[in-house]
C-alpha cells in the first residue's frame, strides 16, 4: 500500500503573513501513523517555509527548470529548490501546461532535473473538458503518463496526481466512478511499466476542488492515496480536516 499524502498547492498565493497558516498546518499534521503532509508555496516562501516546517510537514516547489543553472532569467532550478529546503516539486500542472505551453517532453526533462537534485516529483496529469466529452480522457491521460514518467521511478521519487482540468478551481468534482476508472487505469499503466511491487507503492492523488465536505468520499475510492489540494490548502481550517479525512 502506498503511504498516503495530502499535498497543498498554494499556486500564486501567499505573502510572508501566510507563514502563520503554515505553522498551524504543521502543528496539526505530521503524526507518525498519519498521512504525509506537504505544502507547496510560491518560490518566494519556500526557504522560509522549510525553515519553519516542523513535525513531518514537507515543503515543495510548484515547478522547476530542466537545467541545473544558467542564463534563464526568472527561472528556478531543482537544485535551488532543494537548497532552499524543498523535498518535493509539482511538475506538469495543467496551469503550467496551459499558461507556459509545457509538453510531456518538458515535464520529463524537468523530472530528470528534480531527481538529480534529490526531489520527489508530484507529476500532474489530467484531461480537459473537451477531451472528456470526446471520450478520450483515458487516452489523453495515459499518453501524458507515458510521455512524462521516466524509467527508474519508484515511490521514493514519484507521486502521480490525476487532476481533470475541468475540476480545478471550478467547484466541480469528478464523479467517484470517473475517479475510480482513471485511477485504475493509472495504476495499471504503472504496473505494466514498473511491475506490481514498485507500481503498487507509488501514491496516486486526486486533485480538483477537493474540500473537507467531499474528501472522505474521494478517499474511499480504490487507488486514491491522497489529494493535491489548491484553494482549500490556503487555510489550516480548510486543509486540516482533509488531512484528517485521509488519516
Ligand atoms: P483546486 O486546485 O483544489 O483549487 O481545484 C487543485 C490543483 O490545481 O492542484
Amino acid at each position: 500500500m502506498p503511504r498516503k499524502l495530502a499535498a497543498g498547492n498554494w499556486k500564486m498565493n501567499g505573502l510572508a503573513a501566510a507563514l502563520a497558516e503554515l505553522d498551524t498546518i504543521a502543528a496539526g499534521s505530521g503524526a507518525e501513523d498519519g498521512p504525509e503532509v506537504a505544502i507547496c508555496p510560491p518560490f518566494t516562501l519556500v526557504a522560509a517555509a522549510a525553515q519553519r516546517a516542523k513535525g513531518g510537514l514537507l515543503v515543495g516547489g510548484q515547478d522547476c527548470h530542466a537545467e541545473r543553472a544558467g542564463a534563464h532569467t526568472g527561472d528556478v532550478s531543482a537544485a535551488m529548490l532543494a537548497d532552499a529546503g524543498a523535498r518535493l516539486v509539482i511538475l506538469g500542472h495543467s496551469e503550467r501546461r496551459q499558461d507556459h505551453g509545457e509538453t510531456d517532453a518538458d515535464v520529463a526533462a524537468k523530472t530528470r532535473a528534480a531527481w538529480d537534485a534529490g526531489l520527489r516529483v508530484i507529476l500532474c496529469v489530467g484531461e480537459t473538458l473537451a477531451d472528456r466529452e470526446a471520450g478520450r480522457a483515458l487516452e489523453v491521460v495515459r499518453a501524458q503518463l507515458a510521455g512524462s514518467v521516466l524509467d527508474g521511478a519508484s515511490d521514493e521519487t514519484l507521486v502521480v496526481a490525476y487532476e481533470p482540468v475541468w475540476a480545478i478551481g471550478t467547484g466541480r468534482v469528478a464523479e467517484p466512478p470517473q475517479i475510480a476508472e482513471m485511477h485504475d487505469a493509472l495504476r495499471a499503466a504503472l504496473v505494466d511499466r514498473f511491475g506490481k511491487a514498485t507500481a503498487g507503492a507509488i501514491p496516486l492523488l486526486y486533485g480538483g476542488s477537493v474540500k473537507a465536505a467531499n474528501a472522505a468520499e474521494i478517499f474511499g475510492i480504490e487507488n486514491v492515496d491522497g489529494a493535491l489540494v489548491g484553494g482549500a490548502s490556503l487555510s489550516a481550517g480548510d486543509f486540516l480536516p482533509i488531512v484528517e479525512a485521509l488519516g
